[in-house]
């Protein structure tokens, strides 16, 4: 069984600023938080998001909901525009101002550094991190809670796309030494492998997959994986993309529920997409 324990965070909506800019990878920029409010911030599982809170496109004004003790209220006027994103560092700092990570895809082509490789792409958070600027001002909310990674299981398959890397990265650094972790990372191009250290490659067997070669890809590696009896399957990224990978996990390699989490990060299509929704609306959990 591999076990997931769950931890409750306080609800907290924090304002943040923007202290530094990191671009990763072409596609892939890092954008550094600092804030009082950080100072309680929490995150202990691999697959934690925040809700991130942006400035109106078109009037520049960040409108965030309000934490009163009743609830979260939204105010009477303006525009909230939020999206899901992976705390993918957090540096607590007793003694100065503790940083936030968070590792932004820019699938946007009319943002300043958009990914002119993704024309279909295009949404206000990947445009903000394209043009964010050490000073500018957002809000993060959350994570609610934490789900830890499994502590007993000898044997790891980790499936992500861009924007599960950074969850990717914080389960590398969360399984036990003992876990033994397979990768397959379904990315542009070649471009993507920089996000990667040299000691997070060193951490797991990586099998990189470009989805310039072509379509199935990542289907066909998960049916070549050699899986055992108690493997635990972790799989994040578009969500059309990994419905045929879920229906062979979980109706002919027969994995348990404890076994497997696919989550959608993202649809190709669809507007700021409910992670909550069954990837497979014929074949809920
Ligand atoms: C739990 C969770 C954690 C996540 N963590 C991260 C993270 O750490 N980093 C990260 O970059 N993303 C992450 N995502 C995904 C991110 O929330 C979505 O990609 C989000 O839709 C981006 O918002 P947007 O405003 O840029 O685009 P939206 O306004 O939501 O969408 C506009 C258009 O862009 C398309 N689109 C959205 N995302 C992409 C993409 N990546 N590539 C190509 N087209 C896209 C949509 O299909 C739509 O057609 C996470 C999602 C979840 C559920």
């Amino acid at each position: 069984m591999a076990a997931r324990v769950h931890i409750r965070h306080e609800m907290a909506i924090r304002r943040l600023t923007v202290s530094h800019i990191e671009q990763l990878t072409p596609s892939m920029v890092r954008v550094t938080l600092i804030g009082d409010a950080l100072n309680d911030f929490a995150s202990s599982g691999p697959t934690d998001h925040v809700k991130v809170f942006f400035p109106d496109p078109v009037t520049g004004v960040l409108t965030v909901p309000e934490l009163r003790g009743d609830g979260i209220h939204r105010p009477t006027s303006g525009v909230i525009i939020s999206r899901d994103y992976t705390p993918q560092q957090f540096r607590p700092a007793p003694f100065g101002a503790a940083e936030l990570d968070l590792d932004f895809v820019l699938h946007s082509p009319t943002a300043a550094h958009g990914n002119p490789k993704d024309p279909a792409g295009g949404g206000p958070a990947s445009a903000w991190a394209a043009a964010a600027q050490p000073g500018d001002e957002i809000a993060v909310a959350g994570p609610r809670g934490s789900r830890e990674a499994p502590q007993d299981v000898a044997e790891a398959v980790l499936i992500a796309d861009e924007t599960a890397l950074p969850s990717f990265t914080r389960w590398l650094d969360l399984l036990p030494e003992t876990t033994r972790i397979t990768a397959l990372l379904d990315v542009a191009d070649e471009e993507v492998e920089p996000y990667l250290s040299a000691e997070q490659l060193a951490r797991a067997s990586v099998e990189w997959l470009y989805r310039e070669d072509g379509p199935g890809q990542l289907e066909e590696a998960v049916r070549s994986l050699e899986l055992g009896p108690d493997v635990y399957v972790w799989a994040a990224g578009e969500a059309s993309a990994l419905i045929p990978v879920r229906r062979y996990l979980k109706h002919e390699a027969e994995l348990r529920p404890d076994q497997l989490d696919v989550q959608g990060y993202w649809k190709r299509g669809v507007v700021n997409r409910d992670h909550h929704e069954p990837i497979d609306p014929s074949d809920p959990d």
